[in-house]
């Protein structure tokens, strides 16, 4: 049966049960003629009857084994068919009792519980011409007639309401597992937590019953909540709704690892990350009793949902993160450089912008390392890291290329600039550890679109970081503490046509020129 909580296609599986189960309903006269002793008055009616009992379900089962989908028409006609064959057999049999009659009522009950209103409606309006016609031809008229149609309408109605009742339940069951389905497969593969409450929260209302929901995040560095979504989006003026919901109660949430169902409005835990949780605030107004309930029965699949992708999410990020940073330091190591130099290039080459790349490295650092310890070189290291972060920057990157050589990535920026910004943090290295007696050189170099080196072809990450880097040699050569430009390279002559002043805007080196016996060519 292809009847299934998990498809969306319910639809089609609800049209083939349908039509399924009126085939069956067409038996039941049959059957019942065995059962109760008759008298038989009509044997062309009879006959019709039992060829549409046998016919009708094999000619079902032929076109389904030649189409897979059901179809709601088929079905319809299968219980035409069915009430037919009743009536038929209703006239056929010497029934003054109208032991037939009732059996009218199981194809009808069929419907309710799966068609949809408009065949219903087309059922009722059958079986009442069904009723009158066998009602007229076994000979039932005046008040006796009038007094089984009341019967046959109040049996009729309280069917009709049972069923409804139970078809409602059915339909909003089946229609909240296919919500939270669908928002699984929204969800399944989202890579954080924000990306998992944007994609999951338009899908959240078909879990809900409609509800208005809210989501909140709680920052686990403390402050305020914030309140990152809202579905149906607030309009102008809906703000005073956006409450952030009661501390307490998001408390007792996030330690049961559970939602927290009461009037009015409910919290249901999305997903915890190391920037805070997050929480789903639910609204049903106090007279809703029924959309109360309907949370308390599936608030625990709906943060499980959630809690599933969410923390795989938070696990796969921390990951990537620990694979991207560098222990010692803190700052993003050398994958993590040579992906930010890729996307950095790209972007360089897309908005016609410079892109700088410098390389640092201390002066004598392995003399310090013999003077020291190496536990003393490392808090050096991390001291001087979080010097050259502290002076470059926030869209500046500072990472630790290998020992004790730092690679700094300046967006924006030319090389004069470039230069400019190294080597304030190499003054503020030299003046925050004056005291360890420590320095840094320094080499840069620059990609600029026009150069015909960089742009949109040309420059790999790792060719900027080795022009750098010969730089670097070059101020080691140079006798250190000093930052120098990549320049007779041939990969930063000056633009063609470019002004005069751009030629001469070079500088040949900054730094301590008592320490630069050589002097730069
Ligand atoms: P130069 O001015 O030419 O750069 O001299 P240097 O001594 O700094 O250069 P060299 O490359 O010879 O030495 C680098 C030293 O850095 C060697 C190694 O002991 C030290 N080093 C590399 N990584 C680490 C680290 O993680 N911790 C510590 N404490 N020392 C490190
Ligand atoms: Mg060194
Ligand atoms: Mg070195």
């Amino acid at each position: 049966m292809q009847f299934s909580v998990r498809r969306p296609e319910a639809e089609i599986a609800r049209g083939a049960l349908l039509t399924g189960l009126a085939a069956c309903s067409l038996a039941v006269p049959m059957v019942i003629t065995f059962l109760v002793d008759v008298s038989w008055r009509h044997d062309t009616a009879l006959w019709v009857a039992a060829i549409l009992t046998i016919g009708v379900p094999i000619a079902y089962i032929a076109w389904r084994l030649r189409t897979s989908a059901g179809d709601p028409r088929v079905a319809f006609a299968v219980v035409c068919c069915a009430l037919a064959s009743i009536s038929l057999v209703d006239v056929a049999a010497h029934d003054v009792v109208g032991v037939y009659r009732p059996v009218l009522l199981v194809p009808v009950a069929f419907v309710v519980l799966i068609g949809d209103r408009r065949m219903v409606v087309a059922t009722w309006a059958l079986v009442v011409v069904a009723v009158a016609v066998t009602s007229y031809e076994v000979g039932v008229r005046g008040r006796v007639f009038a007094s089984e149609l009341v019967l046959f309408a109040a049996v009729a109605a309280l069917l009709g309401w049972m069923t409804n009742r139970s078809v409602a339940t059915l339909h909003r069951y089946v229609d909240t597992r296919n919500a939270l389905h669908e928002l699984d497969e929204a969800i399944a593969d989202a890579e954080s937590v924000d990306d998992a409450v944007r994609r999951g929260l338009p899908l959240v209302g078909g879990v809900v019953g409609g509800a208005q929901v809210d989501v909140w995040s709680y920052p686990s560095a403390g402050g305020p909540p914030l309140l990152v979504a809202s579905h149906p989006p607030l309009g102008p003026g809906d703000e005073v709704r956006a409450v952030p919901p009661d501390p307490s109660t998001v408390r007792a949430c996030l330690e049961r690892n559970r939602p927290v169902v009461q009037p009015e409005q409910s919290f249901v835990p999305v997903g915890y990350s190391t920037t805070g949780v997050m929480v789903l605030a639910v609204h049903h107004p106090r007279h809703e009793r029924e959309r109360l309930l309907h949370l308390r029965a599936i608030g625990d699949e709906l943060a499980a949902v959630f809690l599933r992708t969410t923390s795989r999410a938070a696990f796969v990020a921390g990951l990537r993160t620990d694979a991207r940073t560098d222990v010692l330091t803190g700052l993003p190591n050398r994958r993590a450089l040579v992906e930010r130099l890729d996307t950095e290039i790209a972007r360089a080459a897309r908005d016609h912008a410079p892109l700088s790349v410098g390389m640092a490295d201390l002066d004598h650092f392995k003399q310090y390392n013999d003077g020291h310890g190496h536990v003393a070189g490392d808090a050096l290291l991390r001291a001087v890291a979080g010097r050259l972060v502290a002076s470059l920057r926030r869209t500046d990157t500072v990472a630790r290329y290998g020992g004790e050589e730092f690679c700094v990535l300046l967006p924006g920026t030319d090389l004069p600039e470039a230069v400019r910004v190294l080597d304030e943090a190499r003054q503020a290295v030299k003046h925050d550890l004056q005291a360890d007696g420590i320095t840094i050189s320094a080499g840069v170099a620059t990609m600029r679109t026009w150069d015909g080196v960089g742009g949109t072809t040309g420059t790999r990450p790792l060719d900027l970081v080795d022009r750098a880097d010969r730089a670097l040699y070059r101020a080691k050569d140079r006798g250190r503490d000093r930052v120098v430009p990549e320049t007779e390279e041939g990969a930063h002559l000056p633009r063609p046509g470019g002004s005069a002043a751009d030629r001469l805007a070079w500088p040949v080196a900054v730094g301590d020129p008592s320490a630069d016996p050589a002097g730069e060519s």
